[in-house]
């Protein structure tokens, strides 16, 4: 498939943005963010900004989801946890640069509309599951890499838990929106390494299974 002159100025933009890892750029333009946006939105879809998705949440700017890939350093053998399946297009994404990628959301319409993309998609390598991400996903641990994308105040213990050695995590947290910056943990043989990269905004993280909304 050839990327539309949109995908191009996109991943054009990226780069102008410092996005630098070519295989993450490839991934970006190899998946079609149009069908990870509600129709009405579809025009949008290769604009560098955040949408909102159903049941009030978002699908991150395609920059956060270039950055957020990039530093979370995946490699092509590794499985990957992602905390906040969304509309699924950071788990595609993902899902095009490691083994397996483990996705969690606490809305059930979210995870069977995300399954759905991947199926249309071809994408057999994501595994998703509806419940409650603060907790992980303890029977497929440890993981290589962790992504959460909601804030939290802090990074969920269970998750760090399950992070294997040299294991990398990233995850956005604040305490409030506008106060949020963007965490990688790292598990080396002394402990575990912090470090804090860029401000970020992000919906929160939210405990315990969510009630699904219907409609708009
Ligand atoms: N990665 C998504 C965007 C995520 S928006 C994408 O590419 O579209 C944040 C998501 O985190 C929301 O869907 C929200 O329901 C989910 N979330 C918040 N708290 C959670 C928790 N405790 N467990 C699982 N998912 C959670």
């Amino acid at each position: 498939m050839t990327a539309g002159p949109e995908v191009i100025q996109l991943i054009m933009e990226l780069r102008g943005q410092g996005i630098t890892d070519t295989d993450v750029l490839s991934a970006i333009e190899k998946v079609p963010r149009d069908r990870f946006v509600p129709e009405a939105f579809r025009e949008r879809a290769f604009e560098n900004i955040a949408l909102p998705i159903a049941q009030g949440q978002t699908i991150s700017q395609p920059y956060i989801v270039a950055y957020m890939t990039q530093a979370l350093q995946v490699g092509r053998r590794m499985k990957v946890l992602e905390i906040g399946t969304g509309s699924g297009y950071q788990a595609a994404v993902l899902a095009q640069l490691c083994r397996r990628v483990y996705t969690i959301d606490r809305y059930r319409t979210l995870v069977q509309e995300a399954e759905r993309r991947f199926a249309e998609l071809g994408l057999s390598n994501i595994t998703t599951r509806i419940g409650d991400g603060m907790k992980g996903w303890p029977e497929q641990a440890p993981f290589d890499r962790i992504m959460v994308t909601a804030a939290g105040t802090e990074i969920p213990q269970a998750l760090i838990d399950q992070l294997g050695p040299e294991g990398v995590l990233v995850a956005p947290v604040g305490h409030s929106a506008g106060d949020q910056s963007l965490v990688r943990l790292r598990r080396t043989g002394d402990g575990i390494q912090r470090e804090e990269l860029i401000g970020v905004r992000f919906v929160p993280l939210v405990p315990g299974l969510a009630q699904d909304a219907t409609g708009p």
